[in-house]
């Protein structure tokens, strides 16, 4: 055992962050949204589920038991590549918006906490879009650096090709 290991067998280990499973929640928010939507668009009573809104709820449920992105999933109502095919998604997104409403009344902490879900992926996509345009600035500044270099001092530039040529030989 080296010293820099023993070292850091003293130190407290990090913790790797949990990831958070809120499946399970988001499975409930939908199944009380299906609910409420059906209630009011197909006259069902309580709980119950047309046949047409319970074969949707099982595509979903089947389908977000399935999902790529795992446990860490962002919400079905702001993925970017949905899985439930085409129409089902479009039904799916049109129980899960008109129904908001309704939801925040009957059902306020759930539904605030599912928006904020929901806010959170719309953050982590503008804060994607915004590096990856940044980079592209930076890809973009370089480009025209090499190009003025290579205008100001064609020698420099041989020589810092002929180094990484040496380089790539070693
Ligand atoms: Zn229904």
């Amino acid at each position: 055992m080296g010293i820099l290991d023993k070292i850091k067998s003293f130190l407290p280990k990090k913790k790797e962050p949990e990831l958070k499973n809120n499946v399970p929640k988001e499975k409930e928010n939908i199944r009380k949204t299906f609910g409420v939507y059906c209630r009011n668009n197909h006259g069902t009573e309580g709980d119950k589920l047309c046949p047409k809104c319970t074969a949707l709820l099982t595509t979903v449920f089947t389908k977000i038991g399935r999902c790529p992105y795992g446990i860490g999933k962002p919400i079905c109502d702001k993925c970017e590549t949905p899985c439930f095919g085409e129409n089902a998604t479009k039904e799916f997104r049109n129980v899960m918006s008109s129904s908001q409403r309704k939801m925040l009344m009957s059902h306020p902490m759930m539904t605030i906490k599912h928006k904020l879900q929901g806010l959170g992926v719309d953050y982590a996509k503008q804060e994607r879009d915004k590096k990856s345009t940044d980079k592209q600035k930076q890809d973009e500044e370089k480009i025209k650096n090499k190009i003025n270099n290579a205008m100001k001092s064609p020698k420099s530039s041989k020589t810092k090709a002929k180094s990484k040529a040496k380089k790539k030989k070693k």
